[in-house]
This record gives structure tokens, sequence and C-alpha cells, in this order.
């Protein structure tokens, strides 16, 4: 089968690889549909984090099931699968306390499994799920072929944003801030306002993604950033600041941004894997009573709260996606990422 493999920065290439067979009982085999480049595969592809040897790549997907072990009972051959960005097996400690993404048996796409076997990346034509029963979310029957970017989102992006606005204590009433304009940064505008957020503001400079947070509820847009951005959003909240400010982006930038723009009392949600030096100032937070909660977003957890809602067409989450390829082209999916060309690039095998 082909599948991505990176071999260093920049250079990203699509290989034929062993074909996945089913190691565990509890294993299925998985036949992609969609897969999709994420905002954090950029952070190996531009270098930040080293590519020492050549390896597999990718987190998100949606596919067929075409096998399953001897223990697996909830997932069938020919469902339609959605699976978070990491597996596990939704019964320990951690998964049970809705951190999933902390399971005690649990592992992530592209590396060994805890006995040694390696699991499949995500951009591939075919994927080995550990812990099938609990990694994998069916959806009742096929869906239709608009709805697979939107379910697709649920593997990541859509449960990500979700996560941030959770985390913020987002209810009805609040009035929310969001820091990026990523794929993540517009589900979050989309996830405060399906809480019930009265007012979103989003932080955007740019204006296709402008337009995708306006389609998403975003009563506001501010292109302002830094001291100024922080002045624009006090202005336009009273002159105190949001309630929630979710934090879409991870860098040491975005999380002073945040938490200078939340009112005093207010709660950053932060879900921007911190690669970019982020740390938190508890003398600033100290003295504003600003807190910050979140983290790697356990979206397997949030899957059946979200899952009828893309169904049944309330929410549109997929609209992130403005580019598609063929997997065989995954170099240029990367590519227009890099180079904002395209928000979020989904890959078809
Ligand atoms: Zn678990």
């Amino acid at each position: 089968m082909l599948a991505t493999v990176i071999h260093a920065a920049r250079d990203i290439r699509v290989e034929e690889v062993a074909d996945p067979v089913i190691l565990a009982p509890t294993d299925a085999i998985v036949r992609v549909v969609a897969a999709c480049v994420c905002g954090s595969d950029l952070w190996p592809y531009r270098g930040i984090t080293p590519t020492t040897k050549p390896r597999r790549i990718g987190h998100e997907f949606v596919g067929v099931v075409e096998s399953v072990g001897d223990a697996v009972s909830r997932v069938r051959v020919g469902d339609f699968v959605i699976a978070p960005f990491y597996w596990c097996d939704m019964t320990c400690a951690n998964c049970v306390n809705g951190v999933s993404t902390s399971c005690l048996n649990g592992g992530w796409w592209g590396a060994p499994d805890r006995h040694g076997d390696f699991v499949d990346g995500a951009q591939g034509e075919v994927v080995r799920v550990p812990l099938a029963d609990g990694t994998l979310v069916a959806t009742p029957g096929m869906p239709a072929p608009e709805l697979i970017p939107s379910l697709l989102t649920l593997a990541d992006v859509m449960g990500t944003g979700h996560h941030a606005a959770v985390s913020a204590g987002v209810g009805p009433g609040s009035t929310v801030v969001v820091v990026g304009d990523g794929a993540v940064g517009l589900c979050a505008v989309l996830a405060a306002k399906r809480l019930g957020a009265s007012r979103v503001v989003a932080m955007s400079r740019h204006s296709d993604r402008q337009a995708i947070a306006r389609e998403f509820g975003a009563d506001d847009i501010i292109e302002e950033r830094g001291a100024e951005g922080i002045a624009r959003v006090k202005e336009l909240f009273d002159g105190i600041g949001p309630d929630c400010v979710l934090e879409c982006v991870g860098t040491a930038e975005s999380m002073e941004q945040a938490l200078k723009s939340a009112r005093p009392g207010g709660m950053v949600g932060y879900v921007g894997v911190p690669n970019g030096g982020a740390e938190l100032p508890i003398q600033l937070m100290f003295g504003s009573n600003v807190g910050a909660n979140g983290g790697v977003a356990p979206v397997r957890n949030y899957v059946e709260e979200l899952l009828p809602e893309v169904l049944d067409g309330r929410i549109a989450p997929g609209r992130v996606f403005d580019l598609e390829v063929p997997l065989a082209e995954a170099a240029e999916a990367y590519a227009a990422m890099d180079e904002r060309r395209a928000t979020k690039v989904l890959l078809r095998p």
C-alpha cells in the first residue's frame, strides 16, 4: 500500500510500504477514505521538531473497516468509522474520566504500540487500529459523501476547538475571543457559538479565514495583534475583556495575547501545541485572577456529543477544508499549508 513518509524538513514522500495485518485480537484494519494534514504536522515539516530518520506521518482519518480481530465486538466489518488522533481503550480510569489522550493503554499513530509493533500513520491507504472497540466510532450507516470532511474534523480539529471552549468554561451568555485562525481556531468559534456564547470575536488577518469565522458565527473580527490587539479586545468588551479566551496557536506571543485579553477573573482555554516556547506568567495571572485550563484535546471523548450534529447538518466544521488532493500528492498538501495557500488540506487515498 501507499503511505506518506517524512524524510527530513520539507521532504515528504508517498511510498510503497507493508500492508498492515491484524496483530492483536483487539485490532481492526481500516481502509482510509479521507485523511488530512494537521497544523502540528507542520512542526516537523518546517524542521522546528527534527526528523532524524524517515518516519510515517499523519494522525487524522476516517475510513471503512476491512477486518477485525477476534476480541473486537463493537466495530464491524463494513462500518464507516472515525478515528481520533490517537488510539485508546475508553475503559481505563483516565478514559472514563474524560482524558482519553492519557489512556493507560493507548498510544499514537505512526509509532510502535506497547508490544513494539508498528502502528500506521493516518496519511496512507490502510491503517492497523489498536484497541479498535475504544478507538473507533462507527456512524449509523454509510454517510453521504458531502459529510465526510465534517466527520473527519471529529478526528482532531473540531474536537480540539470544542476542548478549548469547554476548558475555558464557555456556556450560555459567555463572551469569547478566539486567538488563532487556523482550522482549530475556526472550529473553536463554531464550538463557542454551539455552547451558547452570546458574542464571539475571532482574531484573524486573513480574509478567507475571516469569512469562515463569520460563517461559523463570529460576531466581529480583530486584525490587530500584540498590544494593539489587546487594546482592541478590551474596547469591544466594555473596556475589561471577554469572559473566555480560546488560545489555538501555542506560541509565546499567542499565549500572552490570550492571557492579557481575558477580563479579570476570566479563563483561557488553551489547545495550541506549545512548541513555540509558551510559558505561564504566574505573576500576571495572580494579579488578574485570569486562569488557564486546557491541554491536548481528548477528542475521542467528544465524538458522541458532536457526531449527531454533524450528521443532521446542525454544524458543518468540514468547511475548514479548502483544498483536496490525492494522497499521492501529499507533498503539495504540506506545501500549500506551509505557504498558507490552504487552511486545511484533505487527502484522498
Ligand atoms: Zn484508556
